[in-house]
């Protein structure tokens, strides 16, 4: 058997790893500025991280769901406090499609409508509904179509009022688009969706699978608009690499048995990782550095000849380019060994880097960008 070649991959084979660095088999070294695709948000294989991995591993690493897993509450309970959201509760599970399918179906359980309103270049993954919230049609299988999903135009208002009706069950919407090249809901705009929801009994859903835990500088992105959503999905930087999503969720919705569940979601092991990452969020104060390295970089990147616009909070920076972006990636990787990533915007590379990142490593990455950029805007 072999794997199923459903990956564009880089002949790179990375055999360690530690902060904001990669090392190859070849004893190469990379810096990392894609975070893995933003999963990697304490650093790469942090001491503390490993330390609390290792210590649950050689006591018990799962048993189901149907026993008493105080991690559960630890992770909870932390995770409340950190984001500032202590009332909500959590549900646990695996992926960042997981924790939107369950959001969905819970703004369903909990208006008992089947309605859903996204948005252009949205990415919500690629499960059924969450395909179908999607905003790739080569992405979806003819199984995954369904009327049940409504696609506006992002940041458009008064388009939303003009769909917006009684038989909306729920609105989601990334804290920042990601995979579309990193654009920013305006705040008009996400409190245009709170309000609607609000008006219409429908369930405000925030995905913050790769804006939240810290990238933007604060816990959550949409935490910039003083906005409260229902339901607010979490996956990427939770686990630092290890497995772990989860939906936070609203008081208001009451939990029966049996309406959600998962086999492996809330295990010990995934807890252990998750509240290694929130404690090291805290101690480290990485909020804080997330905002003061993204607000360096953004800076620095705006500077740069070539440079069409800079769009980001945070560690989570979108470079737009005057020209497409795929040979200046290529070669910052084959020329100075830097993972960056790309977007379904052709012209915009996504900086998302981990959440201790310092001005040292930014400033080898600034320096291989415009150098790069400027070699090929000259020929
Ligand atoms: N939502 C957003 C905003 C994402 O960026 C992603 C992954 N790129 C997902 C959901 C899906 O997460 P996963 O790949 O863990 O299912």
């Amino acid at each position: 058997m072999k794997p199923f070649d459903v990956y564009p991959l880089f002949n790179i084979e990375p055999v360690k790893a530690q902060g904001s660095w990669l090392w190859d088999k070849q004893g190469n070294k990379y810096l990392d500025l894609y975070g893995g695709h933003a999963v990697i948000s304490v650093g790469h294989t942090h001491p503390y991280y490993v330390g609390k991995i290792m210590e649950q591993l050689n006591k018990i690493s799962f048993y189901s769901n149907s026993v008493i897993i105080p991690q559960q509450t630890e992770l909870a309970e932390k995770l409340g406090v950190l984001s500032g959201y202590v009332n909500y509760e959590l549900f646990l599970c695996n992926s960042g499609a997981e924790a939107n399918e369950n959001a969905l179906k819970l703004a369903s359980f909990h208006t008992n409508r089947k309605k859903v309103i996204s948005f252009s270049k949205s990415f919500h993954g690629r499960t059924s509904l969450a395909v179908a919230a999607t905003d790739g049609a080569s992405m979806q299988a003819p199984i995954n179509k369904t009327d049940n999903v409504i696609m506006l135009p992002f940041n458009d208002d008064a388009a939303l009022e003009a769909h917006f009706s009684d038989e909306i069950a729920a609105v989601i919407v990334e804290g920042m688009q990601g995979v579309g090249g990193v654009q920013i809901p305006t705040v008009a705009f996400l409190k245009k969706i709170e309000s609607l929801c609000k008006k219409h009994n429908a369930v405000f859903i925030l995905d913050e699978v790769q804006s939240g835990y810290g990238r933007s500088g604060k816990f959550f992105a949409h935490q910039y608009a003083d906005i409260k959503p229902d339901l607010i999905t979490v996956a990427k930087g939770m686990g630092n690499g290890f497995p772990i999503a989860g939906v936070l969720i609203n008081p208001k919705f009451k939990a029966v048995h049996g309406m959600l569940g998962t086999t492996f979601g809330g295990n010990h092991l995934a807890c252990a990782a998750g509240i290694a990452v929130l404690d090291i969020i805290k101690d480290e104060k990485l909020l804080e550095n997330a905002a003061k390295m993204g607000e360096y970089l953004m800076v620095a990147l705006r500077k740069v000849a070539g440079v069409k616009e800079v769009r980001g909070f945070g560690l989570m920076v979108g470079v737009e380019l005057e020209i497409p972006c795929a040979s200046i990636r290529n070669a910052l990787l084959s020329e100075h060994n830097i993972f960056t990533g790309s977007s379904s915007d052709k012209n915009t590379i996504r900086i998302l880097p981990a959440l201790n990142i310092g001005e040292e490593e930014l400033d080898i990455f600034l320096t291989a960008f415009t150098t790069v950029l400027s070699k090929t805007l000259v020929n």
